[in-house]
């Protein structure tokens, strides 16, 4: 993309209403427009950093053998009466009429939905285990939407549900969702731990929560830093099997990580005190086996292989996708601005003119740019007629983790610099090797994400 054809609304002044971090590097990066209290239009830079999240949930949504669909936004207000959670929901839930008196809502997530789908078209356990998916906006009304699109009143989320046939196949489920989100953040370059939560009013026993270590975090968090030295990295799992990914959520829940709502102080006084940690978190997951809730509440049945017909087993099991974008802003910024990890990053670099309008140097440029997406990655070429500073101070601000910089002075020498946004080093090199740099970093980053293959029965078509 050249920049003089592109839309990035940068600001200079920080705004006013925004109080942390992600939030004003968001406006300031011309990312994000708020459209109403909690509502936000994604501006093509920010859509772009939303669109790589949720292309990772997705492939490892279906890594973990999940399958992706797409309910509504707008729900019927009558399988809410089923659950009984019309009125339990209270007042985070958008009801809407529409010209025949019909109540309508908002769907803030849809457990419901998905038992309607499910109880019309299954009953037999042959057909389980069966999870399910999507990733849609969902609305809640939030008392107070703050920090951008950390709390949104409308905001985008996977939400997944599984089906069994019995408890063990449902915790099994369950522990596969915990490592396939394991995977999923850490793809991010986020560090998002595990830790024992409440269940809230999905109801039901277990549950996890997924949080980033952030001083802005909304969750008072408490855990034992052994948690952190693990790390999913590019290991096979077997998502099939059950012991496998049973051991793994073993080795992520044997350290002390909980949230304020369920810590027990004696329990983490029997935690080494040099590894005892108290900080704040971002929550950007979170699972749950709730058994039979929704099942025996609207009549999702099948028949076993004893012939019985016995409530199906479920969990749900959410993504916070467009809070991610802050989250990760919250994780990895400094204070020029966002430094985004390779697996998110809106471009994968940037390519500054020091001279635009100097024939060797935007020839130069243009080679660079043609070289760079011929090997099928999309550099943001600076061709602005501006100030070196100012065009420096754009990428440090949107936050591309690599730019190569070209001027007359260095093509002399045959040279253009490769600077790292993340550790601010800059090295000259002749722009092949600047080129061949750069798409070893992303082939390794994409070998790392894909070691283990996709399921066959994978699908593509979704960006
Ligand atoms: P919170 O406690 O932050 O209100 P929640 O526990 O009610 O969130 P879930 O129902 O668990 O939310 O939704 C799944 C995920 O969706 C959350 O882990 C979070 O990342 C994201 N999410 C929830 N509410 C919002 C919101 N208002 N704005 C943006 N993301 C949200
Ligand atoms: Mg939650």
């Amino acid at each position: 993309m050249r920049l003089s054809r592109y839309f990035l609304p940068v600001l200079k002044e920080t705004p006013s209403e925004a109080q942390i971090v992600s939030h004003r590097y968001m406006l300031r990066a011309g990312m994000i427009k708020q459209a109403a209290a909690g509502i936000y239009s994604w501006l093509p830079l920010g859509f772009r950093v939303l669109k790589n999240i949720e292309r990772i949930v997705h492939e490892e949504q279906q890594r973990a053998g999940h399958i992706p669909m797409l309910m509504p936004t707008l729900q019927s207000a009558d399988l809410w009466r089923e659950s009984g959670r019309y009125d339990d929901y209270g007042e985070e839930m958008l009801r809407i009429t529409d010209r025949h008196g019909r109540d309508m809502l908002y769907g803030p997530t849809n457990e419901e939905l998905i038992t309607d789908i499910f109880r019309s078209h299954v009953g037999s356990y042959k057909d389980l285990p069966l999870t399910l998916y999507h990733i849609q906006w969902k609305f809640r009304d939030e008392i107070r939407p703050r920090f951008g699109v950390m709390r949104g009143r409308e905001f985008y989320m996977k939400d997944g549900y599984n089906f069994d046939v019995d408890q063990a196949s449902a915790i099994h489920a369950y522990n596969r969702h915990m490592v396939s989100y394991l995977r999923t953040y850490e793809r991010m370059g986020l560090q998002a731990i595990p830790m024992r939560a409440d269940s809230g009013p999905i109801g039901g026993e277990d549950t996890h929560e997924f949080l980033v270590l952030a001083d802005t975090g909304e969750s008072e968090v408490f855990y034992d830093s052994a948690i952190t030295d693990l790390k999913m990295g590019d290991r096979a799992v077997d998502y099939d099997n059950w012991d496998d990914c049973a051991a793994i959520v073993r080795e992520w829940t044997a350290p002390y990580a909980r949230t304020d709502e369920t810590h027990d102080a004696a329990v983490f006084a029997e935690v080494p005190q040099e590894r005892q940690r108290r900080s704040r978190g971002i929550e950007v997951g979170q699972i749950f086996y709730f058994g039979t809730k929704y099942s025996e509440a609207m009549g999702a049945r099948v028949v076993n292989d004893k012939g019985e017909r016995v409530p199906v087993h479920m969990g749900s099991h959410g993504i916070g996708v467009s809070r991610l974008v802050g989250a990760i802003i919250e994780a990895s910024h400094d204070d020029k601005g966002i430094i985004w990890p390779e697996g998110v990053t809106p471009f994968h670099c940037g390519i500054v003119n020091l001279r635009q309008g100097d024939e060797a140097a935007d020839a130069a440029c243009e080679a660079l740019y043609a070289s760079l997406k011929a090997l099928g990655l999309e550099p943001l070429y600076d061709d602005r007629d501006e100030r070196a500073g100012g065009k420096f101070a754009t990428m440090d601000l949107i936050g591309l983790p690599w730019r190569i910089t070209v001027g007359p002075r260095g093509l002399k020498n045959g040279v253009v610099e490769l600077t790292s946004r993340r550790s601010g080093v800059s090295e000259e090199m002749t722009p092949e090797m600047a080129v061949e740099r750069i798409a070893e970093v992303y082939a390794h980053h994409h070998r790392a994400a894909h070691a283990q293959p996709m399921p066959q029965r994978a699908f593509h078509t979704w960006i």
